[in-house]
């Protein structure tokens, strides 16, 4: 029969958010053993599971590689967008980053699911997923569907729930 083909997900947020620590828990044993090389200046991350593909990256920091990885837009079926819940400084900064993301001429029409994680829960003053999504404001995202999850990537909690409800938006 027809291969299914692999959803893409990028997954994207501010460094020190937690993107890695959460690729390497829903990444496949096998693909635990290989290296991941960085890419020319700024670092991407790759592996592919049953169903999806992910591409992660930084979105702060490196503005002058900023059209390196707006080329996977164009790309992508879905984005897991990561936050840092206990960095309450840089939260205005991810929000930022959002809606720089969200008016992207390859992401503005399109209707992409969009998977928020507060990540670091398990810290004492990790800001509550409603919280988070009051902050960057994400009830006012209209045209896309949603969902946070609060999600702690050392335990894995939140992870699954998370990847399921994303999914189930690209079947
Ligand atoms: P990246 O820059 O977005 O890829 O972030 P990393 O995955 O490298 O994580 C940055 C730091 O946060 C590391 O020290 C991680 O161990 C830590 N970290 C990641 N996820 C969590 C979490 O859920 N809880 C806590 N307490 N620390 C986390």
């Amino acid at each position: 029969g027809m291969k299914k083909k692999n959803a893409n997900v990028i997954v994207i947020g501010l460094d020190n958010s937690g993107k890695s620590t959460i690729l390497n828990k829903l990444k496949p044993e096998e693909s635990k053993r290989h290296d991941i090389v960085p890419t020319i200046g700024f670092n991407v991350e790759k592996f592919m599971t049953k169903a999806l593909s992910f591409t992660a990256f930084d979105m702060s920091g490196q503005g002058r590689y900023r059209n390196l990885w707006e080329h996977y837009y164009r790309e992508c079926h879905g984005i897991i967008f990561v936050l840092d819940s206990s960095d309450k400084i840089r939260m205005s900064v991810a929000k930022d980053e959002l809606n720089m993301l969200l008016n992207h001429a390859d992401i503005v029409s399109r209707r992409l699911p969009i998977l928020f994680f507060a990540n670091k829960m398990d810290l004492r003053d990790a800001l509550s997923s409603v919280k988070c999504s009051n902050m960057l404001e994400v009830e006012k995202i209209r045209d896309k569907p949603w969902h946070i999850c609060a999600s702690n990537a050392h335990t894995g909690e939140g992870l699954e729930e998370g990847v399921n409800w994303l999914t189930d938006q690209l079947k």
